[in-house]
Formats: structure tokens, sequence, C-alpha cells
């Protein structure tokens, strides 16, 4: 049995979690297949095997990856990359975190790069560019690739990790099983908070990460744990609990864009940020909303207070921040 599946946390921790995302594994998405690389495409796949289990503090080298030089195309604007961002690159790509894709180019304009078919951030790196890529929870261990405008394939690997186990005991059973009105409702929110995560890719002239932390608090749930409500499994915790009193101010990590806002089914009083780059951060659970979709909002502002809205047990943010729509780990882009 794997070490983490032993450390159980038996936590009926009223006041410190979200239920959100309580529908069962089965409501997965599918993990998509790596594109087929084309002929004459540089690559070079890693000799560390995919398979293995990276700990959560691990600080296993990333594989090297030979890359194909990128022709130059007019894209956007040049966004620095953030000294504190340097560190990604030491840490490895996995389901939940971010896989740093060096690319050889001394074009001054940054190159246009997707992954799964969505555009992702690419930041100036000295001479050069580093495409930022989001890796999806549900994506398997494996060799993946970004692709350029010219259609060329840069590779990289996805290593296994086992975020920790968590058994929660919950006394109300509508928030353990949703009755069928309740899954119409939450597969219809589902779908506007997919589109605002979807947001079309915006340009910036600054790098939208690092974000600053919206709140101060207890860190009450982390990212990734692999939930069992009442000893049913459930979806993994796609965001970041942090607990705080009632009323407390919830801040913007990074300048942004409101692209959505609504009162759901799990994460109650919400709001999503469009930062650009293919950056969209999620803020659930407010007890108030203090901005109106479309609003250009500036680093810092008060988007909303703290609150217990939704599957919540009490006042907490559950923060969830996504890049090239795969919700990934925010401490990893916390400043
Ligand atoms: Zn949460």
């Amino acid at each position: 049995m794997q070490l983490s599946i032993k450390l159980f946390i038996i936590s009926w921790l009223s006041g410190l979690i979200c239920i959100s995302c309580t529908l069962p594994p089965t409501h997965f998405p599918q993990a998509t297949p790596a594109p087929v690389i084309k002929p004459g495409a540089k690559t070079q796949i890693s000799s560390i095997s995919p398979s293995a289990t990276i700990p959560d503090n691990s600080n296993l080298a990333p594989p090297n990856q030979a890359l194909k030089p990128l022709s130059s195309r007019s894209a956007a604007i040049n966004a620095q990359l953030p000294p504190s961002l340097r560190s990604l690159r030491d840490i490895p790509a996995v389901p939940g975190g971010i896989a740093w894709i060096s690319l050889p180019i001394s074009s001054p304009i940054p190159p246009r790069i997707w992954y799964q078919q969505k555009p992702v951030l690419v930041l100036r790196d000295g001479q050069q560019w580093v495409a930022l890529v989001g890796i999806p929870l549900q994506v398997q261990p494996g060799v993946y690739y970004v692709i350029d405008s010219q259609h060329n394939n840069y590779a990289f690997t996805v290593y296994n990790k086992q975020y920790q186990v968590q058994y929660v005991k919950i006394n109300k059973r509508n928030f353990v099983n949703p009755n069928p009105e309740e899954l119409q409702r939450i597969q219809y929110e589902s779908k506007l908070i997919a589109t605002a995560l979807a947001t079309p890719w915006r340009a910036t002239t600054y790098s939208p990460l690092p974000l600053k932390q919206p709140i101060q608090g207890k860190l009450s749930s982390s990212f990734g744990l692999r939930r069992y409500f009442n000893g049913q499994p459930r979806k993994p915790h796609s965001g970041l609990d942090i607990a705080a009193p009632l009323g407390t101010p919830v801040l913007a990590p990074s300048p942004g864009q409101v692209v959505n806002i609504g009162n759901y089914f799990f994460t109650g009083k919400t709001v999503l940020i469009d930062h650009g780059q293919g950056i969209v951060t999620l803020y659930g659970h407010l007890n108030q909303i203090k901005v109106i979709e479309g609003q250009t909002i500036e680093i810092e502002q008060i988007i909303g207070t703290v609150g217990k809205t939704g599957r919540a047990t009490g006042p907490h943010l559950h923060w969830g921040v996504s890049l090239n729509q795969a919700m990934i780990n925010p401490q990893l882009v916390m400043q």
C-alpha cells in the first residue's frame, strides 16, 4: 500500500473544508492522448521513467528536451519571465503541476505554442522564450507534446504524483449525493464555469504570474487531495482552501478582467477573473461579491469577502487557478 494512502486525514473540520466537487469520479473528463509527432520533428524523451512517482516534496530534476528552433511569427507582446518563477524549471511536471519548456529561439517576438489545442503562456527568458504549461489533474504519466504554429512538436514528460487522501465524514446527505434536480443544476453550472475558464487567450504586456495570495489565513485543504466523503470517492480537490474569518476582504492576485460571477451549487457565490495568457482564477464560497462581470480590476483590488456559501462547512476561500484550462496547484505560482 502506498505511503500516502496510509496518510489518512480523518477530518471533520468544521469551518475548514469545502465540500466542492462531490461528483463521483466517473464524471471525470477522459485524459487526452498525447499528440502524434510529425515526421522530422526533433524530440528527446527523458530517460527517467514517467511511471516514477514524484513525492510531494521531490526536487527531481526535469528531463532534458532537445527542441527544434521555432520559426518566428508575430504574436503578441514581450512579457518577461519574473525571477520568482524560475524555480518552476526545477520542479517536475506532474498532474496538477506546470511543465517548463525552454524554447531555443531568440526572435524578439514570442512564439505561439499550444498544448492539447489550447494556447499556453509564453514568457521571455533572457535571450530566449519559455512556455509554462498547466497539466490537468486527470492526465496520465507519460510523454506529451506542445506544438507551435509551424507544427513543430516539443516533448515533455509528465510524472506520476500521489496526492494525499482525505477521508471526510459529512452529516448532510445531499452534500454527498446530490439529488437528480441538483445534478442537473450542477451540470449546467459546470458548463458556465468551463466557458469562463476557456476565455479566449489574451496577450499581456506583463507576466500575469506570479499571483499574490488573495487572503492571509491557514491553508485548510491543499490542492489535489483525493477525497472520500462518507467512504465514497469523489473528484480530487481542484483548488486551495484558505480559512479566514467571515467578511475578510479577498484581493485580486494580479490584474485582470471579471469573466463570470454566479451563485453556484458547489462553490456558492463565485468570481472568475481572466488575467490574460490563458490564466483564469476562481474564488468560491464568497459572502459578498464586490465586482461585476466584465469589470477590469487592478492587483489587490477587493473582489469580494470570505464566506461559506455553497457547499462549505465554514468560512474559507476556495481558490482555483487555471492555466491553459488546467486547474493547477496555486502554491506553485504564489508570490
Ligand atoms: Zn476547496
